[in-house]
């Protein structure tokens, strides 16, 4: 049997900065340190920096509570409204949003300003496209499928600024854009902001399952852009498995012969992508 690791797989460049940042806190920060939501969709990394004093806040309302300390922003960036909350209480923020999500944030902010409607292709729960629309100073439409592209109404003459959450699938983001497209308007500005790291990594996971008899993708159930590999590797090997951590990789589900594909969402720390690895060549 052949065991074979996507390059890709595991952190990304903003997420590893994420976590290192996280890190360095812990050990020169004075007082108590918080992330604004899980640093990222990885409990086990998650419970390591709760062992080293890092805790997590989970609503505007704990920020509110909160007179000292400092918050780490995590890569997926927060709305303008909690960084403006951070400073009101008096407490020390280490952003570490990835500068790939900032430059959306800045986009969005101008274009916003100078009149442009705002359109994020993305999940309008997901953290990442929740900060983006809280830079807008106007209202933010967001779009994750072609049935609320269909149905979008432009706001009497306004050009559109079209962004993408940085961890959207680049196929579906061209479809989408291509039914908003209809609506042509010259002063349209239309910004691919998927990050690279996520399409290089569908794109290997793509090739990989396409020759896999097996492929194995790692990442916590929460992981949007683990979940959208999971459907990427489904259509192109039927016998893909999600798993969390090693406790869920089912070894007999393994041919005894053949290719084992595996890949990792941008929040697997690299020490579980191994091991699930060596799991599959005993
Ligand atoms: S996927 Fe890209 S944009 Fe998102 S955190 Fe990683 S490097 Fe940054």
């Amino acid at each position: 049997m052949q065991v074979v690791t996507a390059k890709t797989a595991g952190f990304c460049f903003g997420v590893r900065r994420a976590v290192e940042t996280c890190y360095d806190q812990s050990s020169k920060a004075q007082g108590k340190v918080y992330t604004y939501g899980p640093i990222i969709h990885n409990e086990m990394v998650v419970r390591d920096l709760e062992a080293r004093g890092i805790s997590v806040i989970r609503s505007k309302q704990e920020l509110e509570e909160l007179k000292e300390g400092t918050v780490i922003i995590r890569s997926h960036g927060v709305e303008k409204e909690i960084c403006d909350l951070i400073g009101k209480q008096g407490l020390k923020m280490v952003d570490a949003t990835c500068p790939f999500v900032k430059k959306i944030h800045k986009i969005v902010r101008e274009k916003s300003e100078e009149g442009f409607q705002i359109v994020v292709i993305g999940s309008r729960e997901h953290p990442e496209v929740e900060g983006i629309c809280g830079w807008s100073v106007t209202p933010v439409t967001v779009i994750e499928n072609e049935q609320q592209a269909s149905a979008f109404v432009r706001e009497n003459d306004k050009p559109l600024c079209i962004v993408s959450q940085t961890t959207f699938n680049s196929k579906k983001f061209d479809k989408l854009v291509e039914i908003l497209h209809l609506l042509r308007y010259d002063r349209d500005c239309i910004l691919n902001t998927i990050c690279n790291a996520t399409e290089e990594r569908q794109k290997e996971a793509a090739e990989l399952a396409g020759k896999a008899d097996v492929m194995i993708v790692i990442g916590g159930k929460n992981s949007s852009n683990t979940q959208k590999l999971f459907e990427i590797c489904k259509e192109k090997c039927s016998q893909t498995y999600y798993i969390q951590t090693l406790a869920d990789l089912d070894l007999s589900l393994l041919p005894s012969v053949g290719y084992v594909g595996i890949t990792a969402g941008a929040s697997t720390p690299y020490n579980l992508i191994e091991e699930v690895s060596k799991q599959c060549r005993k």
